[in-house]
């Protein structure tokens, strides 16, 4: 099969030229895409020969402003080309100890490269030399297993797994990514080698899991890590998620099955990765806070703070930044009960305002979590509950344009209540600021510089400031 009218791009006819001494093919991802008409960002060539040298010609050839990055410990070199980052390789052999995944790496052919691959669809390559320019090489039939929607590992998917377990992970990446099976085979050597994930750095794990999540169908990716055995091994709180128990013929729902729906429907509406995580996270806690009550059945009062509370932690294991985006799912854990809890018909004003208060620039896609949230097999109900849903946000955009609580800025400075009173910053100034925080969000007085600087007054007097200018 001959690809060369799919290669439009002029670059490949540059890099072709350039490799006329040495045989040059693309390789690999690109490839990959290019036959399933998906956008690639990067294009990875290799040749037999160096790499580094090939891109130095390439540069050279593309003119003066191309700048090629060297990696001389990996013997490859990068050039960025019109926002396309190209790759450069030399064609290499790999063997492997058992105590690493790092490869001893010695100069090869086509199809010793080929052969190190992870996936027969990552093994694919086309030709960039006379005579076969466009030509695809297809030592294990990747373009049958693309058409048949198949991950399927080049040689002995147990050797191939336990070299370098990460292409477990990658496997399950790329079923997700693309909607494809995992061969069985293939699947049963995860199975099997899964503990070796261990020697996998947490970084690389959580990249792939990133993925995974920023997949269409994150669901899916994690059911095949749940039943690969990785998800107990790298995610252990989630698989504690799993299982209905059942006391006096009363059951609860599956939160493990519940949580992927959530986290689906998010994915939904939704590529913000943190918010994604939230509804990973949401209810992480119920197994913690699981209790049975004779009289109302299985309760888990408290898992939304518990379930917070947990979010630290599990970042910090998982290697996910610790700054803004974590307190973000923080947060919108903490929240996730709450704009239900308003859906009751009597919910006062202030009940609205503290929400909004709390929720501050997280308050949409708490919303929007909350909407995932509501699952159940009985459409008439979720519908109605949805319809509630609708006017509970109703009802917050309306006490919101009214009275600007979402990003509440104290209407009275700190410095403020220093000058007035002449006191030094202390426990005083704290005490004033809560208080007028308080009476707006209560609706004692409204949110403005006038009703908060008369309040500021009554409570200097209250205890014990007088007006000093
Ligand atoms: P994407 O860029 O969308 O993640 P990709 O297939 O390009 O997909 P990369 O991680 O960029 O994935 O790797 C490029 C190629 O290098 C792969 O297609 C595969 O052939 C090979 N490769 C990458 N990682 C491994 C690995 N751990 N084991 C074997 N081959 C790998
Ligand atoms: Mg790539």
């Amino acid at each position: 099969m001959n690809f060369s009218k799919k290669l439009t791009d002029p670059v490949f006819k540059v890099i072709a030229e350039a490799g006329s001494d040495v045989e040059t093919y693309l390789v690999g991802g690109f490839v990959r895409d290019l036959i399933l008409n998906r956008p690639s960002k990067d294009i990875d060539v290799v040749c037999v020969g160096s790499g580094i040298s090939l891109a130095k010609v390439v540069a050279g050839k593309l003119g003066n402003h191309v700048n090629v990055s060297i990696f001389k410990n990996f013997g490859t070199a990068m050039l960025k080309h019109d926002g396309v980052e190209i790759e450069f390789v030399g064609a290499r052999k790999e063997s492997y100890r058992r105590d690493s995944r790092k490869p001893i790496v010695e100069d090869g052919t086509l199809e010793d490269d080929q052969n190190r691959r992870d996936f027969t669809i990552n093994a694919l390559a086309i030709s960039l030399n006379e005579g076969n320019y466009g030509e695809l090489i297809d030592p294990f039939n990747g373009l049958g297993d693309l058409k048949k929607k198949l991950i399927r590992t080049p040689l002995d998917p147990a050797i191939t797994f336990s070299d370098d377990p990460l292409r477990m992970m990658r496997a399950i990446r790329f079923a997700t990514q693309l909607n494809f099976d995992i061969e069985a085979d293939t699947f049963e050597a995860i199975i099997n080698n899964k503990d070796r994930i261990n020697i996998v750095s947490q970084e690389r794990i959580t990249d792939e899991l990133n993925k995974i999540i920023m997949s269409k169908k994150p669901s899916y990716g994690f059911k095949l890590l749940y039943h690969g055995g990785l998800l107990e091994l790298i995610f252990p709180e989630m698989v504690k998620l799993q299982g209905v128990e059942n006391i006096d013929g009363k059951g609860h729902k599956d939160n493990f099955y519940h949580t992927l729906q959530v986290l689906d429907k998010v994915a939904e509406k939704s590529d913000d990765l943190w918010l994604r995580w939230a509804a990973i996270l949401h209810d992480i806690a119920k197994p913690n806070t699981k209790r049975f009550d004779k009289e109302v059945g299985w309760t888990f009062h408290g898992h939304e703070d518990k379930g917070a509370r947990m979010v630290p932690g599990i970042f910090r294991r998982m290697k996910l930044p610790l700054h803004e985006n974590m307190k973000k799912v923080k947060n919108l854990v903490k929240l996730h009960l709450r704009p239900i809890a308003l859906v009751n018909d009597r919910v006062t004003d202030s009940a609205l305002r503290r929400l909004l208060f709390e929720a501050g620039d997280d308050l949409d896609d708490l919303l929007l979590l909350c909407r995932a949230d509501i699952t159940s097999k009985n459409m008439d109900k979720v519908k109605r509950y949805l319809g509630n849903f609708s006017k509970v946000e109703k009802k917050l955009k309306d006490v919101e344009e009214r009275d600007k609580v979402k990003n509440f800025q104290p209407p009275i400075s700190g410095e403020e209540i220093m000058s007035h009173f002449a006191i030094k910053p202390g426990r005083d100034v704290g005490v004033i600021k809560e208080e007028i925080k308080e009476a707006i969000l209560e609706g004692k007085i409204r949110n403005n510089y006038q009703e908060a600087f008369d309040l500021m007054i009554e409570i200097g007097e209250k205890i014990g400031l007088g007006k000093q200018k």
